[in-house]
This record gives structure tokens, C-alpha cells and sequence, in this order.
């Protein structure tokens, strides 16, 4: 038995804190989780690749980092007019995945070439030798 006042246990037996005079009850009431007032966002991996971005979108999803796509109402509008158009896009997310989303995302860059800024590819052209 716990007082829920001052949180002194009691044995079985007590009903009320000898200090505060109240009820006492069962468990104490877990700590109200405090809300992060100020969820600040971190800007990892940005670029204007779309198969980058849905590299990074995957791989995010199925670490379980929650992430913010920025750019992508408009990359995907462009993109249904012209595939080819490289649309600027950011992944944020919060400062506590930081860490672990640069390291996902860095190493997928580095083994994937998810270059950031790449160069649009042009069709080859294939010159007829005459
Ligand atoms: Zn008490």
C-alpha cells in the first residue's frame, strides 16, 4: 500500500498515511509520461534522388524510426508529369533517432552510391557509325 500523496509505502493493513491522512491505494500511479515539449526534428539525409528517397524511406520504415518526408507532396505530383524530374526531398526525424538513422541511412549511401546530388542520367545515345 502506498500513500498517494507523499508515496511512503505501508504495509498491508495501513488504509490511510499517518503523514497526509489520505487513502492509501494499491500502486502508486505510474509518473504521467511527459510529452517531449519541443520534439525537435533533424534533418538526415536529403537529396534529389527519388530512388534515394525511397531507399531511405524503406529502410526507415523497417527500422521503425518515424521520420518526415519533406518534399514529397510536390516530388510526387512532378513526378506523375515527368519521372525525370529530380524533385529536392529531406528526411527528418526525431533527435532521438538521430543517431541511428544517420548510421542506416550512411551506410546505405555508402554501399548503395544513394549520391545526394546525382547527376540526371541521360538516355544514351547510340550513334549509327555511317
Ligand atoms: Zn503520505
Amino acid at each position: 500500500m502506498y500513500c498517494p500523496e507523499c508515496g511512503v509505502g505501508y504495509r498491508a493493513g495501513f488504509t490511510e498515511c499517518s503523514d497526509c491522512h489520505v487513502g492509501l491505494v494499491e500502486e502508486l500511479p505510474a509518473p504521467a509520461e511527459v510529452p517531449s515539449p519541443d520534439l525537435e526534428l533533424v534533418r538526415v539525409l536529403e537529396g534529389n534522388n527519388q530512388i534515394a528517397a525511397a531507399v531511405a524511406k524503406m529502410l526507415l520504415e523497417e527500422a521503425g524510426i518515424p521520420f518526415y518526408m519533406e518534399g514529397e507532396e510536390v516530388g510526387v505530383t512532378m513526378q506523375a508529369i515527368d519521372p525525370h524530374i529530380y524533385r529536392w526531398w529531406g528526411v527528418q526525424v526525431a533527435r532521438d533517432h538521430e543517431a541511428e538513422a544517420r548510421k542506416l541511412l550512411d551506410e546505405a549511401v555508402a554501399k548503395e552510391d544513394l549520391a545526394l546530388d546525382v547527376d540526371q542520367e541521360q538516355p544514351e545515345i547510340v550513334e549509327d557509325t555511317v
